[in-house]
C-alpha cells in the first residue's frame, strides 16, 4: 500500500443486512463507519458473540450514519471491549441510539434471565450480549455535530455529514482521505420522505459505499392517506378496535402525521388515537425537539401530536387495551415479536369487528409475517390464539428508498467513480442493484464478503 491509498474492510453487512460495520485504515488511523449488531437468524446472531476482527482498542474513531439497531447495535460491546476513540454523530442521532441501545439491552437481559430460568444453558447463569450499563457507559463517547461541519480527525482525515433522508437525524458520511472522497450512503431515505428532507444530492466521489437492501425493490405506488382512511373507517363501521403494530422511530411518527392531516380535514370519525409504546414516546419525544430537520411547517409540527393520548404507564395501558370501545391503538413492537401490541392481540385478535393493521415490513420468522400470510392461529403468551379479525395491510410505506430511488440519487454523480462497493443486502438484493447500476450507469460495482478488505 503506498502513501495515497487506504484499506477498505467490509467487517459486517456484507453479504447480510445487517451489522453494519466498514473499516478504513489510513496511514495510522483506524475510523469505523457504524458499529451495527447482527440480528435476524440465529446463525447471524452468533455473529455477535464472536470476538471482534480488530482489536477494540486498536480503533481511534467511530462514525454513524444513524440510530438503527443493524447500524449502532453492536457499540455497547466495542466499548466494553476496549473502544476508546469518540463517537461521532448528529444529536438526534445519539438522542435515538441512546434509547434504541437501551431497549436493545433490556432485551439482551430478559433473553439471559429467561434463558438461566429455562436452564436452557449448561454453563449455569447466561450472560446478556450487553447491559443497560454497558449502554450508559457507551454513551459518554458521543460526540455531536451539525450537518455540513467539517470534523478533522487527522492531517489528511476529515469528514461531514450529510441529511440522507432515511429517519431523524441519519446522514450520508462524506469523509475525505487526502484529496480523495469515500461517500458512505448509510440507509438511503426516499426521494420524497413524509417528515424529512429528501436526500441530499451529491456530484461526486472517488469511492462511494452504498446500502443495497432494498435493491431489489419497487415501492408500491398508492395514496397512503386515503388507504389509511378507508381501514379507520371500515374499522368504525363495525364500532371495531383499530390495532397497528408500529415502530417506534420514523414510521410511528409519519402515522402520527397522516392522523393529524385527516383530523385537519375533518375526515377522521370519531375514534381517540392512543400512542402506547414507551419506546415510541420517547422517540416522539426527540422528533418533537429537532423542528430544524423535518420538512413541516412549523404550525403543523407544533400541532401533530395533539390528537394523540400517550399511555406511558402500565395501568394505563392495561384499561385501554380491556377498553373495548372504537378507537385507534400505534403499539409497539412493529413485527409483533414482543411490546403492548400482544396485550391488544390477546384481547381483540378473535374479534372479527377488530381490525390489526400492518404499516412496515414484517421479517421472516416473525408473528407478523406469519399473520400477513393468513396464519389462522398464532402463539404468544404460551397459547395459541385464534386470529379471527380483519388484516389490512398499508404497503407504501418505507424510510428506504427503493431500487429505481437509489439510482435516481446516483445519477447526480457526474462522473464515474473510481470504486462502487455494494454491502448491506442479501445476496439477490444486492445483485439486483448491481445490475442495474451496471445497465443505467455504466459503472463496475464491487461486491465485498464478509470480512473482506480491499486496498485503494
Ligand atoms: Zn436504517
Amino acid at each position: 500500500m503506498n502513501d495515497d491509498q487506504f484499506k477498505i474492510s467490509f467487517l459486517g453487512g456484507a453479504g447480510t443486512v445487517t451489522g453494519s460495520k466498514t473499516l478504513i485504515e489510513a496511514g495510522s488511523k483506524k475510523v469505523l463507519i457504524d458499529c451495527g449488531l447482527f440480528q435476524g437468524l440465529k446463525e447471524l446472531r452468533h455473529k455477535n458473540w464472536e470476538s471482534f476482527p480488530v482489536d477494540p482498542h486498536s480503533i481511534d474513531e467511530l462514525i454513524l450514519t444513524h440510530a438503527h439497531l443493524d447500524h449502532c447495535g453492536y457499540l455497547p460491546l466495542l466499548v466494553k471491549n476496549g473502544f476508546k476513540g469518540s463517537v461521532h454523530c448528529s444529536e438526534p442521532t445519539r438522542q435515538l441510539a441512546e434509547i434504541i441501545l437501551l431497549d436493545s439491552a433490556k432485551i439482551q437481559e430478559e433473553d439471559a434471565e429467561r434463558a438461566t430460568s429455562h436452564a436452557y444453558t449448561k454453563h449455569g447463569k447466561a450472560i446478556p450480549l450487553y447491559t443497560v450499563e454497558d449502554v450508559h457507559a457507551c454513551m459518554h463517547n458521543f460526540v455531536t455535530h451539525e450537518l455540513h461541519e467539517w470534523v478533522i480527525l487527522d492531517p489528511g482525515l476529515k469528514f461531514q455529514f450529510l441529511n440522507n433522508g432515511h429517519i431523524l437525524g441519519s446522514c450520508f458520511v462524506d469523509l475525505r482521505i487526502k484529496d480523495r472522497k469515500i461517500i458512505f450512503s448509510g440507509d438511503i431515505g426516499r426521494t420524497k420522505p413524509m417528515l424529512l428532507y429528501p436526500p441530499q444530492k451529491i456530484s461526486e466521489a472517488n469511492i462511494i459505499v452504498m446500502e443495497s437492501t432494498y435493491g431489489d425493490r419497487i415501492h408500491e405506488v398508492e395514496n397512503v392517506k386515503e388507504a389509511l382512511l378507508k381501514v379507520i373507517l371500515e374499522t368504525y363501521e363495525h364500532r371495531g378496535v383499530l390495532m397497528i403494530p408500529t415502530f417506534a422511530v420514523e414510521r410511528a411518527q409519519e402515522l402520527i402525521y397522516l392522523l393529524y392531516l385527516l383530523n385537519e380535514e375533518g375526515k377522521l370519525p370519531h375514534m381517540p388515537v392512543f400512542l402506547d409504546s414507551p419506546m415510541g414516546i420517547n422517540s416522539t419525544n426527540v422528533y418533537r425537539q429537532f423542528h430544524e430537520w423535518q420538512n413541516l411547517s412549523h404550525f403543523n409540527m407544533s400541532h401533530m401530536y395533539e390528537h394523540v393520548t400517550f399511555i406511558h404507564s402500565v395501568e394505563k395501558s392495561r384499561g385501554t387495551v380491556f377498553d373495548k370501545k372504537p378507537k385507534i391503538v400505534l403499539a409497539g413492537s412493529g413485527m409483533m415479536e414482543g411490546g403492548r401490541i400482544l396485550h391488544y392481540m390477546n384481547n381483540h385478535l378473535d374479534n372479527p369487528k377488530n381490525t390489526l393493521l400492518f404499516v412496515g415490513y414484517q421479517g421472516e420468522g416473525t408473528r407478523g409475517r406469519a399473520i400477513l400470510e393468513g396464519a389462522k392461529e398464532i402463539k404468544f403468551f404460551g397459547e395459541y390464539r385464534k386470529v379471527r379479525c380483519q388484516i389490512r395491510e398499508l404497503s407504501s410505506l418505507s424510510a428506504h428508498g427503493d431500487q429505481s430511488e437509489m439510482i435516481e440519487w446516483l445519477k447526480n454523480f457526474k462522473s464515474k467513480p473510481e470504486y462502487v462497493f455494494l454491502n448491506h443486502g442479501e445476496p439477490h438484493q444486492t445483485d439486483a442493484l448491481r445490475q442495474k447500476i451496471e445497465f443505467e450507469l455504466g459503472w463496475e460495482v464491487k461486491i465485498p464478503k464478509l470480512n473482506e478488505g480491499f486496498i485503494v
